[in-house]
C-alpha cells in the first residue's frame, strides 16, 4: 500500500509544493514592487510637501530680491511634473508651478513669469481636466485675466467655463459670485445691506452710490499690501498702507438667506487700493479667506470669510503704518500641524518631550528673536557695532544651549541677517505655537555713562525710560508710544502678563547674576514693562531682554568678547530653567 500511495502522492505534492513555492515567489515579487511603489510615492510626496514648504516661506517674505529662491522652488515642481506626469503629484507640482510664477510676477512685474503662470495653469486645466485643482486654475486664470491682463470679456469666459465644467466643485460658488459681481460692476467686496452698513448706511434715495465705486482719487493713501500666517488655532492678517488712516470694521452674523458666511469687515478711510492686491485664501478652519477692494472713492474693504472662530482683536503698528487683525480659534489640537518629517534626532527630543510632559513640564517649544536685522541695524555703536549682528550672534548661541541643555525644541526667527518686521516674529511664535518667547535686544542711551541690564514683558507704562526703550525698538515715536497705550488695555486682555513678568524676573535675575560671576560689578535695572510692538498678540509668556548698553564704551567693548557673550548665554538660559522648574512645581 505504501508504495503506490507514495507513488500517487509524489505529482499531488510536487504539483502544491511548486504551486507553494511560485506563489511565494510571486509574493516577494509583488511585495518588493509594492514596497518599491510605496517608496517611491512617498519620496515624490515628500518632494512635493519641501518644495511647497519653500514655497509657504517665499510666499510670506515679500522680498524683491528673492527671485532666484523662487526660480528655485518653480524649476523643482517643474521636475515633480516631467518626471511624474500620470501621478495626483505631478498635478498638484504643475499647479504649484502656475501659483509660484504669478506670485513671482506680483514681485517682478516682468511680463514672462505671468505667462508662465497662465501657461501652466491652462496646462493643467487641458492635460489633466480631470484633476481637483483644476477649477482652481480657471479661478485664478480668471483673476489674472481680471487683474493684470483687464480683460474683463476673457475673464468672463474662463469663469463660465469653470461654472460649466466643474458644477460640483468648490471654486463654482465663488466663480458665480465674481461673475455677479463684475456684473453689478462692484468690486470684489460686497455691499452691505442697510442694516449691516452699521454707520455707513446711505440715505435710501442714494442707497444704490456706494455700490458703484468711482475712481479713488489719486492722492489718497494707498493700501499696499494684505498679509496672513495661518493655523487652525490662530492666523494674523496685515494690512499695509501706507499713511496713517481711520478704520472701522464690523462682524457680520452668517447669513443663511444669502448663503453668506459670518464675515468680519475692516473700512480703512480715506483711502485707494493698489491695483495689484489679490485676495488671499487661506482655509485653515478660522478663515475661508480676505477679500479686498474699493468699496466707494475714498474707502477701502477687507472682508475676512470667517469658517469657525473664537476671537479677533484689531489694533494697528506705525512707521510703517499697518493694520493687524488677529484672530483665534477655539481649542487646541492634540498635534503640531504641518511639521516637515522629523529626523531620528528630533524624534529623539520628541520621546524626551513626552516623558517631560508627562511629568508635568509645560514648556517644549521656545521661540528666540534676534532683535533686528536686515535693513534695521537696531542701535550703532560708536564704533560701528550693530546692534543686530550681536543679537543674531547672542541668539545663536542661546539657540543651541537650550537645545542641549534643556532638551526643548527652539526656534528662531532669524539665523541670518535679514529683515523680519516686528509683527511676523509673533507670528512666528504663535503660529508655531511656541510655549515661552525671548526677544533680545541691546540697549542704547543718549548718555554714554548709562549700562546695565533690563528685561520687559508688555504692559502699559509711564515710566519715561522705558517709553524710551520701547520707542526705539518699534521704531517710533514716544508720542506713538502714547498713542498704542490708548489701544493696548483691550489688547492686553488674555495676554499671559503674570507669566511674562515672572519669566522675565527669572531671566533678569539669573542674567545679573552670570554677568556679576566675571564682570562684576554690572548693574540691574530691573524688570520693566512697556508697550514693545514684537510683544504685542504673543499668545505665550513673552520678554524682551536688554542685555546691555551698546552706548556704553565698556559694555560694547565687553559685548564683542565671547567671554561675556557667553555669560549673557548662561543668565538667560538659566533663567529659562529656573522659570520651567518653577513652573513644574507649582503646575
Ligand atoms: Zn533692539
Amino acid at each position: 500500500m505504501k508504495a503506490p500511495l507514495t507513488h500517487r502522492h509524489t505529482p499531488i505534492s510536487r504539483f502544491w509544493g511548486g504551486a507553494v513555492g511560485l506563489f511565494l515567489v510571486f509574493s516577494a515579487c509583488f511585495l518588493f514592487h509594492l514596497t518599491r511603489v510605496q517608496a517611491a510615492e512617498t519620496d515624490l510626496e515628500q518632494k512635493y510637501q519641501q518644495a511647497r514648504q519653500s514655497f509657504l516661506q517665499l510666499e510670506k517674505s515679500h522680498d524683491k530680491s528673492e527671485r532666484r529662491s523662487w526660480e528655485n522652488v518653480i524649476e523643482r515642481f517643474k521636475e515633480i511634473y516631467k518626471k511624474h506626469p500620470q501621478t495626483v503629484w505631478g498635478e498638484k507640482a504643475m499647479f504649484m508651478v502656475g501659483r509660484a510664477a504669478y506670485h513671482l510676477y506680483r514681485l517682478s512685474g516682468e511680463e514672462a513669469d505671468l505667462e508662465t503662470a497662465l501657461d501652466h495653469l491652462s496646462r493643467l486645466v487641458n492635460h489633466y481636466p480631470q484633476s481637483v485643482l483644476a477649477d482652481d486654475a480657471l479661478y485664478l486664470t480668471a483673476l489674472i485675466q481680471l487683474e493684470h491682463r483687464k480683460d474683463p470679456d476673457q475673464a468672463r469666459k474662463t469663469l463660465q467655463r469653470l461654472i460649466k465644467d466643474y458644477p460640483k466643485g468648490d471654486m463654482k460658488k465663488r466663480a458665480e459670485e465674481l461673475l455677479a459681481a463684475r456684473d453689478s460692476k462692484k468690486s470684489a467686496v460686497e455691499p452691505l445691506s442697510p442694516s449691516e452698513s452699521g454707520g455707513r448706511t446711505t440715505a435710501p434715495d442714494e442707497g444704490g452710490k456706494s455700490t458703484k465705486p468711482e475712481a479713488a482719487p489719486q492722492a489718497l493713501p494707498m493700501v499696499t499690501g494684505l498679509r496672513h500666517w495661518s493655523t487652525p488655532l490662530y492666523t494674523r492678517i496685515v494690512v499695509d498702507v501706507e499713511e496713517k488712516i481711520t478704520y472701522r470694521s464690523k462682524l457680520l452674523k452668517k447669513d443663511p438667506a444669502t448663503d453668506k458666511p459670518e464675515r468680519l469687515y475692516l473700512d480703512i478711510y480715506p483711502a485707494r487700493m493698489a491695483p495689484t492686491i489679490a485676495p488671499l485664501i487661506i482655509q485653515d478652519g478660522l478663515l475661508r479667506g480676505a477679500r479686498i477692494g474699493q468699496y466707494d472713492a475714498s474707502t477701502v474693504r477687507v472682508v475676512l470669510d470667517i469658517e469657525t472662530i473664537k476671537g479677533y482683536k484689531i489694533f494697528f503698528l506705525e512707521n510703517p503704518f499697518r493694520l493687524i487683525v488677529d484672530v483665534s480659534g477655539k481649542e487646541k489640537p492634540a498635534e503640531k500641524e504641518g511639521a516637515a518629517v522629523p529626523s531620528d534626532k528630533e524624534k529623539e527630543r520628541e520621546k524626551k518631550l513626552s516623558l517631560a510632559q508627562q511629568l508635568g513640564l509645560g514648556v517644549k517649544r521656545i521661540v528666540i528673536d534676534p532683535g533686528h536685522g536686515g535693513k534695521d541695524t537696531g542701535a550703532i555703536g560708536k564704533d560701528g557695532t550693530y546692534e543686530k549682528n550681536l543679537t543674531l550672534i547672542l541668539a545663536k548661541k542661546l539657540a543651541q544651549r537650550v537645545k542641549e541643555e534643556l532638551n526643548l525644541e527652539v526656534i528662531l526667527t532669524r539665523d541670518t541677517d535679514r529683515f523680519i518686521p516686528l509683527e511676523e516674529r509673533t507670528a512666528i511664535a504663535n503660529t508655531r505655537h511656541a510655549d515661552l518667547f525671548i526677544s533680545i535686544h541691546l540697549n542704547a542711551s543718549l548718555n554714554p555713562q548709562t549700562e546695565g541690564v533690563e528685561t520687559y514683558f508688555l504692559n502699559l507704562t509711564s515710566d519715561e525710560d522705558s517709553i524710551r526703550v520701547a520707542a526705539r525698538e518699534n521704531a517710533t515715536s514716544t508720542k506713538r508710544i502714547g498713542d498704542l497705550q490708548k489701544i493696548l488695555k483691550d489688547l492686553m486682555l488674555n495676554t499671559k502678563i503674570d507669566e511674562s513678568s515672572r519669566l522675565a524676573g527669572h531671566v533678569q535675575k539669573r542674567l545679573v547674576e552670570a554677568l556679576n560671576e566675571k564682570f562684576a560689578p554690572v548693574k540691574s535695572h530691573g524688570v520693566k514693562q512697556a508697550p514693545f510692538y514684537v510683544l504685542i498678540g504673543a499668545q505665550m509668556p513673552a520678554v524682551l531682554v536688554e542685555a546691555s548698553f551698546l552706548s556704553n564704551d565698556r559694555e560694547r567693548e565687553r559685548l564683542l568678547q565671547e567671554g561675556y557673550q557667553d555669560q549673557i548665554v548662561e543668565g538667560i538660559l538659566k533663567g529659562i530653567e529656573a522659570y520651567i522648574k518653577e513652573t513644574k512645581i507649582t503646575g
